[in-house]
């Protein structure tokens, strides 16, 4: 997976298992990587719900998105820059509710995109709907 380096903001390429296990370092300033908000929006795969959100150490924000649904992708590009402006403290996480519909209904999810924030594995706040991107960041502020 990728990590970016929260303190030189270098890309590092580290295998997500060895990221569970081990302590990482950057390759070029040795400063310790925080996988948990690696700098890029994270793919929730069937399965890891609970490893990527749930028992996730830094608050994380998760989008419920649709492919074809047009505000879903205007936001794509925001939540990458926040993910990257907020490397090592906010993880950006996306499920796919037309792969996952499981994950729609377990969050009474109606539409798409429906942006959630959770700390300590707590749904803390829900928004729903394309905003710029200083709204978004004023709404994950929340937990930081
Ligand atoms: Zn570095």
């Amino acid at each position: 997976m990728k990590v970016m380096c929260a303190a030189c903001k270098v890309t590092n390429n580290v295998a997500e298992e060895k990221m569970r296990k081990n302590l990482v370092r950057c390759g070029k300033c040795k400063e310790p990587l925080t996988p948990d908000a690696p700098g890029y929006p994270v793919e929730v795969a069937p399965g890891s719900f609970n490893f990527q959100v749930k028992e996730s150490e830094c608050p994380v924000l998760l989008d419920l998105w649709g492919p074809g649904c047009p505000p879903c992708r205007q936001l794509a590009p925001l939540l990458k820059d926040l993910a990257k402006e907020l490397v090592g403290k906010i993880k950006v996480a996306k499920v796919n509710v037309q792969e996952q519909p499981a994950a729609a209904n377990a969050f009474q999810v109606r539409g798409v995109p429906t942006l959630l924030l959770f700390k300590q594995g707590q749904e803390v706040a829900r928004t729903a709907g394309f905003m710029p991107y200083p709204e978004l960041r004023k709404f994950v502020a929340q937990v930081l």
